[in-house]
């Protein structure tokens, strides 16, 4: 196992109130920190404290993009421990955006011991309230100063943490969301599979558009015939179409979602039948007008579960498919309570979902 050096701050932040707060605005007094370049590999594991960093204003980064992410959260316990929700798979996922990005794959052991390290020292940052939690933010991007165009030599992997309130602190506010059938945010071929700055640049605008119109967010199509439902920016869909559990299939294009992944082996454990497929716009308008759309959700990290009250279809003349009344579904509801007890060991974690920080 790497040595992962530790440098002490001079003087510590005061914590923040995180009801008080937007989601991603405080930050703690550390991160982690590992740089990799061709002679040395990853190297430099350390715990360094919470600091602007220096890049070259030709920084590849900024000029072409290429860089990863990940979101995760830790917790605390009704016992009062702290504990980190399946931050072994969003580590494996880091380096799977790494091999779509070119970016040379990291030493998953020193990543998910550095940030268990970093989660150790920070945990009195991590807030305890209903579905409060301290935000994950591990990332990597390429460094060299160097305006060509061409895979990076240098990289740093960084991993910042933010306090964060519940994201429905209160009550559910269901989302009215816009089948998109103009922009388009990844391709067959594309990065949608990677969790990587691009497909955000690439969804900001049509994000706006959405909310000039009055819609919340926009449920983006496949890019040749917007026929087919992909996933919301920052979340997986799923349907309840006649008592099924149904999303669309991990082709390529969408996110591989590790609270979709939460949701469906529950779901599945429910005894829910699960289909994982494609599902085109004309299939939910049917499924609605007959009856049989019975709830619409997003999953993802941020909200964990977010209702959908509303899907719009169609620009000229649109069809306003709203679901159980604008408000959120009973299977999504129980859903979302089950993943919370979860969370915080509140019901017994059958899944191995909840790792340990000390
Ligand atoms: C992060 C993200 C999601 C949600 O993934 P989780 O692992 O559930 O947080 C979905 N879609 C995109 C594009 C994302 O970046």
């Amino acid at each position: 196992m790497a040595e992962i050096k530790f440098v002490k701050a001079d003087k510590l932040k005061e914590k923040v109130d995180v009801s008080t707060i937007g989601f991603g605005t405080h930050f703690t007094d550390y991160m982690f920190r590992m740089d990799y370049n061709p002679q040395e590999g990853w190297h430099g594991a350390s715990i360094v404290p919470y600091e602007e960093v220096k890049v070259s204003p030709a920084n590849t980064t900024l000029h072409y993009g290429q860089a990863i992410f990940e979101g995760c959260k830790a917790y605390v316990t009704k016992e009062g421990k702290p504990v980190l929700f399946r931050g072994k798979d969003h580590i494996a996922r880091l380096n799977r955006s790494a091999k779509i990005l070119d970016i040379p794959q990291l030493p998953e052991d020193v990543a998910y011991e550095g940030l268990i390290k970093l989660l150790a020292i920070e945990k009195d940052w991590i807030p305890n309230g209903p579905g409060q939690s301290l935000y994950i933010r591990p990332f990597v991007y390429a460094t060299d100063p160097f305006l060509g165009v061409s895979v990076s030599q240098t990289y740093t992997f960084l991993i910042i943490l933010s306090p964060v309130a519940a994201y429905y602190a209160h009550g559910f506010a269901p989302v009215k969301i816009m089948v998109e059938d103009k922009y388009s945010r990844a391709c067959h071929g594309g990065l949608g599979a990677a969790k990587t700055p691009a497909n955000y640049a690439a969804s900001l605008h049509a994000g706006l558009v959405a909310h000039e119109k009055g819609y919340d967010q926009v449920l983006w199509t496949d890019a040749a015939e917007h026929k087919w439902i992909g996933e919301v920016g920052s979340m997986n869909i799923l349907f309840k179409i006649d008592g099924k559990i149904v999303t669309p299939e991990l082709d390529g294009t969408i996110l591989d979602g590790i609270t979709r992944r939460t949701v469906l082996r529950i779901a599945r454990e429910w005894g829910y039948e699960v289909e994982e497929r494609k599902i085109s716009v004309d299939e939910l308008l049917e499924a609605h007008k007959s009856g049989k759309l019975e709830e619409v959700f997003g999953s993802g990290t941020a909200a964990v579960i977010s209702p959908v009250g509303e899907l719009i279809c169609g620009t000229e003349n649109p069809v306003h498919m709203v679901l159980n009344d604008g408000k959120i579904g009973p299977f999504a509801q129980k859903m979302y309570d089950y993943i919370d007890q979860l969370h915080t060991c509140e019901t017994e974690d059958k899944y191995g979902f909840v790792e340990p920080i000390e």
